[in-house]
C-alpha cells in the first residue's frame, strides 16, 4: 500500500512538472518568436528606408552592417541575391523562398548557405529589389535548450524532494492503518494487544484509544461467549441423556456425545441420518405439527425412551415449517438388563433352593410320620445332609458372588500363590483319591498383592470341576508359573464341554449337565465367581475343550 501510494503521488507530481514545463516552454518560445518577429518588422522597415535613401551601391550598403547581428540581403527581381552583409556571394533563384513569397511576414528556416536557423523577412524596395532582413536564432534555440535543461534539473530535484516527502507523508499516514489492524489481528488470533497511544498527532492517538475500547469489548464478549460455549459443552457431554436440537428444516443444531452414540451420527449430521424410520418420522412430523410424545424403541439392541416435543423459537425456525424439536433419549438398557438379572437370578435361586428344601420336607415328613423302616431312616437322613450340603454349597457360592460384586474395601496383601494352591490341593486331595484321580502340579514361588480369598476361590473352584467332571482314575495337570504375566493353567482328563456351549459355562447357574452337575453338588456359580476374580485383576480366562478327551482352562493375571 505504501508504495502504491508514493507511485501513485510521485506520477501526478511528474504529470504536473511535465504539463507545468510543456506551457512554460511553448508560452516562452511563442513570445520569444513574436518578440524576434516584431523586432524584424521594425528592422526591416528602418532597412527599407535607408535603402531607398541610400545613395551607395547594394555591397557598400548592406556592409555596413557587417558588424551588426542582423543579416541583409539585396535581392534582385530575379531572385539573385547581388549583395549580403554575411557572404560574399550566394547563387540560385531565392523566389521560391516563403520570406520572398509573402513579403512582409517573417519566416523562421535553415540558411543551408550559413548552416544555422535564421528568421528572414522580405520587402521589396523603391528600385524593384528585394531587402531582406534576417536574425540569427541559434541563439535563442541554445537559451532555449538551456532553460529547458535548468528545467528538467529543478524537476528532478523536485521530483527527488517529493519522493522524501511522500514516504515521511505515507508513513505518517499509513502507521495508524497498519496499527489498528495489527490490532485486530491480535483479537482475532486470540491475544488482544493495546495500541500504545504513542503518535505525535493527537488525532491519532484519539483513534487508537477509541479502536483500543472497542477491542477490550470485542475480546470480553468473545471471552463471555467461549465460558458459556464450554459451560454448555461440558453441562451436554456429562448429561446422562442424549440430547438432540433440531431446526425447522430438520438440521441438526446442536447434539450431545451421548445422543450421537445411540443414534450412530456423526458430528454436524442431519436427521436424516437417523437410520430408525420410525424415529425419524416422527421427528419429522414434529417440525409440521405441535408434537409432545414420549416412545419406548429398541435402537442398536438399547432400550430408549425417546422424548420428543415441539419448540416454537425463532432460532429453531429455519423455513417454513412452524416448529424446531428438542430429542431427548434416555438409555434404560443397564437398568431393564439389571432388572432381567435379578429377575432370573431370584427365580434361579429359588428354584435351587426349592429342590432340595422339597427332597429334605419329604425325607423328614418320611421319618416323622414313622413311615420307613430303621435302614432306610439311615438312608434318608444321609440324603437330608447331602441335600442341605447342597444348600449350604449354593448359600456359600452366592455370598462370595456377592461379596465379588459388591467389593468391599479389603485391605490387599501380599499372597504367596505357591502356598496358597498347596493349601487349596491338599484340602481337595480327599475328594481326588475317592475318585482315583492323580494330580500332578508344577509350581514356582511367586507372590501377587490382593485379597487372599479372591485367589482361594479361583484356585478352588477350578481343581474342584476338573475333579468334579473328570472320569475315575483321571488325571489333573496344574501349572503355576510366571512369564509376562502370572499364569495358572488347570488340564483334566474328564468329560470335556461341548463346543457352542464354552461361551456359557461362565453364566450365573449355566451348567452343561444340570442332572450330572446336581451329583456332584455343583450350584452352576463356580465359574461366574472365577471370572469376576480374572476380570477384577484385569486379566483373562481361556478355555480349549473336547469332549471325551478333557478340557483345559488358562487364567493370565498381569503383574
Ligand atoms: P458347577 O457348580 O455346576 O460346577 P460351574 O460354574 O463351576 O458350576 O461350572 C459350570 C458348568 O461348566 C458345570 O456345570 C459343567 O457343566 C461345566 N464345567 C465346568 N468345569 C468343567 C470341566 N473341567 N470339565 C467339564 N465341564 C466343566
Amino acid at each position: 500500500m505504501k508504495r502504491t501510494f508514493i507511485a501513485y503521488n510521485l506520477v501526478l507530481i511528474l504529470l504536473v512538472i511535465i504539463a507545468f514545463l510543456g506551457i512554460t516552454f511553448s508560452l516562452t518560445n511563442y513570445v520569444s518568436k513574436r518578440q524576434t518577429a516584431s523586432m524584424l518588422e521594425v528592422m526591416l522597415d528602418d532597412t527599407v528606408i535607408s535603402y531607398n535613401l541610400s545613395e551607395l551601391s547594394d555591397a557598400d550598403f548592406v556592409k555596413n552592417f557587417e558588424s551588426s547581428k542582423r543579416r541583409i540581403s539585396i535581392i534582385d527581381e530575379a531572385g539573385n541575391t547581388i549583395a549580403d552583409s554575411m557572404m560574399i556571394s550566394t547563387s540560385g533563384n531565392q523566389l521560391s523562398y516563403p520570406e520572398l513569397m509573402t513579403l512582409g511576414k517573417p519566416y523562421s528556416r535553415y540558411s543551408e548557405s550559413l548552416k544555422l536557423n535564421l528568421m528572414y523577412i522580405a520587402q521589396t524596395a523603391e528600385n524593384g529589389k528585394y531587402v531582406r532582413v534576417a536574425v540569427v536564432m541559434d541563439e535563442y534555440i541554445k537559451f532555449s535548450e538551456q532553460t529547458v535543461l535548468l528545467l528538467v534539473i529543478i524537476s528532478i530535484t523536485i521530483v527527488g524532494i517529493a519522493f522524501f516527502m511522500l514516504k515521511k507523508t505515507s508513513n505518517l499516514f499509513l502507521k495508524p492503518i497498519k496499527d489498528v489492524s495489527t490490532s485486530i489481528k491480535t483479537v482475532k488470533d486470540g491475544d488482544y494487544q493495546w495500541i500504545l497511544p504513542n503518535s505525535d498527532y493527537e488525532e491519532i492517538n484519539g483513534l487508537y484509544r477509541e479502536i483500543n475500547q472497542i477491542n477490550e469489548q470485542i475480546v470480553n464478549q468473545i471471552k463471555t461467549l467461549e465460558l458459556r460455549d464450554e459451560e454448555l459443552k461440558l453441562l451436554l457431554s456429562h448429561m446422562q441423556q442424549g440430547i438432540l436440537v433440531i431446526g425447522s428444516d430438520q438440521s441438526i443444531i446442536l447434539s450431545n456425545e451421548k445422543s450421537r452414540n445411540l443414534l450412530k451420527l456423526k458430528v454436524n449430521s442431519e436427521i436424516i441420518e437417523i437410520r430408525h424410520k420410525e424415529l425419524y418420522q416422527t421427528i419429522a412430523k414434529a417440525t409440521q405439527v405441535d408434537t409432545n410424545v414420549d416412545q419406548k424403541l429398541l435402537i442398536d439392541q438399547r432400550h430408549l425412551t425417546i422424548k420428543i416435543t415441539s419448540v416454537n423459537h425463532r432460532i429453531l425456525i429455519k423455513d417454513k415449517n412452524p416448529y424446531g424439536v428438542l430429542v431427548i433419549l434416555v438409555d434404560e438398557t443397564e437398568r431393564i438388563l439389571l432388572e432381567n438379572n435379578k429377575r432370573d437370578f431370584f427365580a434361579n435361586v429359588s428354584h435351587e433352593l426349592k429342590t432340595p428344601l422339597t427332597a429334605i420336607k419329604g425325607s423328614a415328613e418320611l421319618i416323622h410320620y414313622d413311615m420307613v423302616s430303621k435302614t432306610d431312616e439311615k438312608i434318608l437322613s444321609k440324603d437330608i445332609i447331602y441335600q442341605v450340603e447342597t444348600m449350604n454349597s449354593l448359600i456359600q457360592d452366592m455370598l462370595e458372588l456377592s461379596r465379588l460384586e459388591t467389593r468391599p474395601k479389603l485391605e490387599l496383601e501380599v499372597i504367596n500363590l505357591k502356598s496358597l494352591l498347596e493349601l487349596v490341593l491338599e484340602q481337595l486331595q480327599s475328594t481326588a483319591i475317592s475318585k482315583s484321580i492323580k494330580i500332578a502340579f508344577e509350581t514356582e514361588d511367586m507372590q501377587i498383592k490382593g485379597v487372599i480369598s479372591d485367589f482361594r476361590s479361583l484356585f478352588k473352584n477350578l481343581i474342584e470341576n476338573a475333579i468334579k467332571y473328570n472320569v475315575d482314575g483321571g488325571m489333573i495337570d496344574i501349572k503355576l508359573y510366571k512369564k509376562d504375566a502370572i499364569y495358572f493353567v488347570v488340564k483334566d482328563t474328564g468329560i470335556g464341554i461341548p463346543k457352542d456351549q464354552t461361551d456359557r459355562i461362565f453364566e450365573r447357574f449355566y451348567q452343561v449337565n444340570k442332572t450330572r452337575s446336581k451329583l456332584q453338588n455343583g450350584t452352576g456359580l463356580g465359574l461366574s465367581i472365577v471370572k469376576h476374580v480374572v476380570s477384577y485383576y484385569k486379566g483373562s480366562i481361556t478355555v480349549l475343550s473336547e469332549l471325551g478327551v478333557g478340557t483345559t482352562f488358562t487364567v493370565m493375571i498381569p503383574t
